[in-house]
């Protein structure tokens, strides 16, 4: 018996049917593992080193010309662009080893934080949180092992309900052979692609209830199995301040970072171990910590004041988030509009900072709400604009 023929019979067949399948006309006997789209595919446990070609791939649009110099928002961008060939193509095609996913998510992270695929710095913010979505205080990257995951339970759905596919088929002819799927358990030298969907089944079983799935209307999609398997979240109260469609990306990440307290000042740096002069930047008179360089400090107090007279909002004096949980306002493009002048005004306070650091200048409050103020009339024009031109239509 060749090696070939014997991995049929390993995989269940006897040996009437290996020769019924290789009489038919367009068949013939292969050899795994085999390439489909460039991928390799094998229903053994792919080798660490046979998706080092994936690991490559991320790693060259990382490296690529001009994405070590992106800001933040940039790397944020390519971040998803990568994560979103991976779920998209590979993560369809084929079950992704942890290990490479494990690879892939450092790469990921670092590049986020120290703008290369390289350990350089420590996140601000944890991976978990990141791949929150944005309404729950994360920045919406999808979670590389999860969505993975909800792309295996799509076999578990598709068996459940018996549907009219020939894999299904063949799996439930000769692994299944007419049991009960929830209680089915694979025999030890099943092959790894089978008893990894028999795991992912233990886990996502609980989501089918009398064989129906609990969400979407009963169907299932991976965005759906993905959202049961994050589980219960809670909706932060800023996120609509910080994800304003006019906002922008700049400023978004700046003020994300900045709600929760993940910017970089010299209380944190001086917690870390960092031997620096805690005094603020700007003043020179205080210590320079979250609370005094957003709020307090001269120079921040007289940037929102400035806005606050301009906007004829009552602004945040010292808690942008107790703020948040309060502030109601009718009018959704005034509010966009409110929201996304403040989240300008937080970038500018940490850009002033950052100045100071370097240039040894203090910018000018009256330079920056002036910025802010044609930033914003800009911005309501060209919203105005749009509404009258859909009203025309
Ligand atoms: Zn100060």
């Amino acid at each position: 018996m060749n090696q070939e023929k014997s991995e049929l019979y390993c995989n269940g067949l006897d040996a009437g049917e290996v020769a019924y399948i290789l009489q038919m006309p367009g068949f013939k006997l292969g050899q795994f593992p085999f390439r489909y789209l460039g991928i390799p595919i094998s229903y053994k446990r792919m080798p660490v080193g046979d998706c080092s070609r994936l690991v490559e791939k991320v790693v060259e649009r990382i490296r690529g010309w001009g994405a070590r110099k992106l800001s933040y928002a940039g790397r944020l961008v390519l971040i998803r662009a990568v994560l979103t060939q991976l779920h998209s193509f590979w993560a369809r095609i084929f079950i992704i080893p942890l290990t490479v996913i494990d690879k892939i998510t450092r790469i990921c992270r670092n590049y986020l934080w120290a703008g290369s695929d390289k350990y350089g710095r420590a996140p601000a913010v944890s991976w978990d949180q990141v791949c929150l979505g944005k309404k729950y205080g994360g920045l919406g990257i999808k979670d590389c092992r999860l969505w993975n995951t909800a792309q295996i339970a799509k076999y578990t759905a598709w068996l459940a309900t018996k549907s009219d596919h020939l894999w299904i088929k063949w799996v439930d002819h000769i692994y299944m052979k007419g049991r009960y799927w929830y209680d089915y358990s694979p025999s030890l030298n099943s092959s790894w692609v089978w008893r990894t969907i028999c795991k992912v089944k233990d886990r996502v079983k609980a989501g089918f209830i009398n064989d129906v799935w609990c969400a979407n209307q009963g169907q299932y999609t991976v965005a759906s199995g993905y959202a049961w398997l994050q589980g219960d979240l809670v909706k932060v109260d800023w996120w609509p301040m910080i994800w304003n469609r006019l906002s922008l990306p700049k400023y978004t990440f700046i003020g994300w970072l900045m709600i929760q307290e993940r910017l970089l000042t010299k209380d944190r740096m001086l917690r870390f171990g960092v031997l620096i002069d805690g005094l603020c930047e700007i003043c020179r008179t205080q210590m320079e910590d979250h609370q005094h360089l957003f709020y307090l400090c001269d120079f921040s107090s007289r940037c929102w004041d400035l806005l606050r007279a301009w906007l004829v909002v009552p602004l945040p004096t010292t808690d942008v988030l107790q703020w948040c949980s309060r502030w109601r306002c009718r009018s959704l493009l005034k509010k966009q509009l409110v929201h996304a002048a403040m989240v300008a005004l937080i970038y500018h306070i940490w850009m002033a900072r950052n100045v100071c650091r370097e240039e040894h200048r203090v910018p000018c409050p009256n330079n920056i709400a002036k910025e802010i103020r044609c930033y914003i009339q800009n911005l309501y024009k060209s919203n105005e604009m749009k509404s009258r031109f859909s009203l025309v239509l």
